[in-house]
């Protein structure tokens, strides 16, 4: 069975934010006030996680991206990665993370059936580093990435949000980093979600500009052949170096809209279906499944909720002040 939304988008991936807590307090992405975790009876279990994920890929979802808050932090990750990685319906099993805890866990994540890990990396400047991420060590983060590429995670992917001065600078650096370690490097353009979002686009660079930024480096333009094919599940623009044989990507979530493609619903860790990051629709799934429903039953909310996805985000029309998701607790 296939999910279509009302538009006749094919639903294939799932994003699932397995906790809201964070090591990290990235400026753009949580305002850092605790109170606002979610209480840990409101998080869903990691059966109730597996009950669910398992629902949604009996529906034609293949694809499942573990995110957060920060992953790794949730105990007993790996083993649910294991779990899913089993099972025939479920084609990939992806994670997003900040990479902090990495080194401890990129073999067994690798071992449980891991494919392929996206790292947050927004800056190689120890202080800038710090700044953004309120307190996170860089150097813990280049061990984290380094344990991903020899446990074989293929590929690592390292996504840096630009924020014009702050760390708009550092992407001649970024270019040569990933060059050096083999990595496909994905800029993105800040998002005004949650009330971090919106202070961080104050610092809004466009794609445009963060590409000429790139070509100003790397050489004359022919050399950055624009890549058709997609790579991955989700919404960014690939390039390819051809001199460096480097991968680099743009994730332009204002400046091109990207939802006529959109594949994608997201799980919170409190158990509510998302149907667009840049509108307030959700459906709780958590109450129902609580109250006894039966697989039967939650499939059908699952089925009725993507009929609710919308066209396309409002961050144009709104600044993103329609948006009441904090990002922290979405995922990405
Ligand atoms: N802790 C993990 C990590 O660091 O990748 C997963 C969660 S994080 C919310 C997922 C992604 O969302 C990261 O790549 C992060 O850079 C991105 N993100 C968060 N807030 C954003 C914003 N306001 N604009 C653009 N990207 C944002």
């Amino acid at each position: 069975m296939a999910l279509v939304d009302s538009f006749g988008r094919v639903i294939t991936y799932l994003r699932v934010s397995v906790t809201d807590r964070c090591n990290m307090k990235c400026l753009y992405c949580r305002v850092g006030d605790d109170r606002l975790l979610v209480d840990n009876q409101e998080v869903l279990s990691l059966e109730e996680m597996g009950r669910l994920i398992g629902i949604f890929a009996e529906l034609g979802i293949g694809k499942v991206r573990m995110t957060g808050g920060e992953p790794l932090l949730r105990k007993n990750l790996v083993r649910l990665i294991g779990d899913l990685t089993k099972r025939s319906d479920i084609i990939e099993v992806s994670l997003s993370t900040n990479a902090a805890l990495l080194e401890r866990f990129a073999l067994a994540l690798k071992q449980a059936g891991l494919r392929r890990v996206n790292i947050s990396l927004d800056s190689l400047r120890e202080d800038t580093f710090a700044h953004i991420t309120r307190g996170g060590q860089l150097d813990v983060v280049l061990r984290g990435i380094r344990a991903a590429v020899v446990a074989g995670l293929q590929p690592v992917k390292v996504n840096m949000v630009v924020m014009r001065g702050l760390n708009d600078d550092e992407i001649p650096a970024m270019v040569d980093f990933a060059r050096t370690w083999g990595l496909v490097l994905r800029f993105i353009e800040t998002m005004p979600i949650g009330e971090a979002g919106q202070q961080a686009d104050t610092r809004y660079m466009p794609a445009t500009q963060i590409l000429e930024k790139v070509k100003d480096y790397v050489g004359c333009d022919c050399s950055l052949t624009a890549e058709k094919k997609m790579m991955g599940n989700g919404p960014a623009n690939y390039f390819f170096h051809t001199q460096s044989g480097t991968t680099i990507g743009i994730i332009a979530a204002k400046s091109r809209s990207f939802c006529e493609t959109c594949n994608r619903m997201r799980l919170t860790a409190k158990g509510e279906l998302v149907y667009c990051l840049g509108n307030t629709g959700r459906m709780d799934l958590k109450g129902p499944m609580r109250s006894g429903a039966s697989n039967g039953e939650l499939r059908d909310l699952i089925v009725h909720a993507v009929q609710k996805k919308p066209l396309e985000h409002m961050f144009l029309d709104t600044g993103g002040r329609n948006s009441n998701h904090a990002m922290s607790g979405l995922g990405g």
